[in-house]
């Protein structure tokens, strides 16, 4: 695995200190495509990759983690109530390959039919503190994050407003 630099950096004045805040590229060795997430995703993304790495999954990122809003409100000071992880560089959205098949959205979605591996899979990464999509109130099973705007709601929206 490997981390190189992305694309937006954001120079953070604070306490008479300039430090950078930035998004990475995380090349993963089961992840088929670069994703693009926040420093603080990182230990996530590694665990991701730990476990596939452990069950023989093959791991088909679907987008690039980091999103830009739609729409995004240049001037907001506070970010709107519509909450991502996307956003932030917190979240990634995959399919999974196990032996030989594809499991899409729909796949995943289902849970009891779903292999041994990949359910070791999603309890590992929730035993890691991840959040599963599958299990949100709109499920979105292909859909992982760390919960940020739960568990630091400020350091969601620091980031939020440094991001978009
Ligand atoms: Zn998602």
């Amino acid at each position: 695995m490997k981390r190189e630099n992305s694309f937006l950096l954001v120079l953070l004045f604070g306490n008479g200190l300039l430090s950078a805040q930035q998004l990475y590229e995380y090349s993963l060795d089961n992840f088929d495509k670069v994703v693009i997430a926040d420093e603080g995703f990182e230990t996530y993304l590694y665990t991701m990759d730990r476990l596939a790495a452990q069950y023989n999954l093959q791991i088909k990122v679907q987008g690039e983690g980091f999103r830009q809003a739609d729409s995004p409100v240049k001037a907001a000071i506070v970010p709107p109530s519509a909450t991502s992880n996307h956003l932030v560089g917190h979240a990634v959205d995959v399919n999974i390959v196990y032996n030989g098949t594809w499991y899409n959205s729909s796949a995943l979605g289902n849970y009891s039919s779903l292999p041994q591996a990949i359910k070791s899979f999603i309890t590992g990464c929730k035993n890691a503190g991840m959040r599963w999509g599958g299990e949100l109130s709109t499920p979105d099973p292909v859909h992982f994050d760390d919960g940020l705007h739960l568990r630091n709601k400020t350091q969601y929206d620091t980031l939020y407003l440094l991001y978009q």
